[in-house]
């Protein structure tokens, strides 16, 4: 088992599998970004590799994102082979969803359960500016696709960003009035690659959760008040979804933390807004047995850091977040 030094014991990991993408989201990425060379990454058996490790570490939970999941070649023989791993119980995706359409009846057949699918906007002139490179309407079918197939409940993610897509808030919230899905809603957080919008630009938690309530009256607790991964839950009476709000910039949640990330480059990273890293790729390139490698994930966790230092201003530089997996 996998504990930290406060006794949280983790057992979630999210495993970016490559930092490449087909958008250029405002908040994640300038629009030059260059990317890692191919034998930089985890090649598929060094994935699997780990993910067999931190199986027997009694991780069960295990979320593929990047960078843009569905983008690696091969993503379908991987998602099988890491859903066949021994241990692995909850197995889910978070994705843009351009490529869903073609994608989700495959993924679900090799073992993919859920996906959670980034859309900030429902008007398609905001959705192109804030992806830069992305058409509403293949996000749309690809959820549609997902549904359909299977990888539900279907959770979708809004980034919301001043300038950008608050007016869009409403919107958004309204589609769990009549589709089980949950929408969730997350606080913009600082990072390499645009980190002035990122910090300029801003939209709260309780800003989000006050447009929803002018509209919709207040809203509902869900889930039994419990946290959702990350997300405080609600629901508009009546309504057939939820709402999650992810406020890790103006509410952290660090104290029910139970996940650590597995950056693209094979790095052991131990909390998002952190830069702290234990190396995992280079001892296993390197030979390192699979006890010493057992032994550096063990010590590496047992370091996870209490939380993040965004409120003593101190915010991560050494990765853009498509590396490091959202
Ligand atoms: N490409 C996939 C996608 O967009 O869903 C997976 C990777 S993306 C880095 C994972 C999640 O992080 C997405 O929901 C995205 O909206 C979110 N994200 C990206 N940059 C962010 C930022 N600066 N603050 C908060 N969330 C961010
Ligand atoms: Fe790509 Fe996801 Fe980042 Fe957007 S948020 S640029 S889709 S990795």
């Amino acid at each position: 088992m996998a504990i930290d030094r406060f006794g949280r014991r983790i057992h979630y990991l999210r495993i970016s599998l490559t930092d490449h993408c087909n958008l250029r989201c405002v908040y994640c990425m300038p629009e030059d970004q260059t990317f890692r060379p191919n034998a930089e990454l985890m090649q598929d058996d060094e994935v699997l590799m780990l993910v067999r490790l931190f199986a027997g570490l009694g991780f069960d939970k295990f979320r593929l994102t990047g960078g843009e999941p569905t983008v690696r070649a091969h993503i379908v023989k991987l998602v099988h082979d890491i859903a066949e791993t021994p241990g692995v119980k909850y197995l889910s995706m978070t994705t843009n969803g351009v490529l869903l359409k073609k994608l989700a009846y495959p993924l679900r057949e090799a073992g993919l359960q859920r996906v959670n699918v980034s859309i900030d906007t429902l008007n398609s002139e905001r959705f192109r500016r804030l992806t830069r490179w992305g058409t509403l309407d293949d996000v749309l079918g690809g959820i549609e696709t997902a549904e359909a197939a299977g990888l539900t409940p279907i959770k979708l993610n809004a980034v919301v960003v001043r300038g950008y897509n608050e007016q869009d808030i409403v919107d958004l919230a309204a589609l769990t009035i009549d589709k089980p899905w949950q929408m969730r809603f997350i606080e913009m957080m600082p990072f390499a690659g645009a980190t002035e919008l990122q910090l300029k630009q801003v939209v709260t938690a309780d800003e989000i959760r006050s447009q929803i309530e002018s509209e919709f009256g207040p809203l509902e607790e869900a889930n039994n008040g419990e946290l959702d991964g990350e997300a405080r839950m609600y629901h508009i009476q009546g309504a057939a979804g939820e709402i999650g709000i992810i406020s890790s910039v103006s509410a952290p949640f660090c104290a029910q933390c139970t996940r650590a990330r597995l950056t693209a480059d094979g790095r052991l990273r131990l909390c998002l807004l952190r830069e702290g890293e234990v190396d995992l790729l280079t001892p296993l390139r390197a030979g390192a047995s699979l006890d010493d490698l057992r032994q550096i994930i063990i010590d590496g966790i047992w370091q996870k850091p209490w939380g993040h230092g965004l409120a003593d201003g101190l915010i991560p530089l050494n990765r853009v977040m498509s590396e490091i997996g959202g």
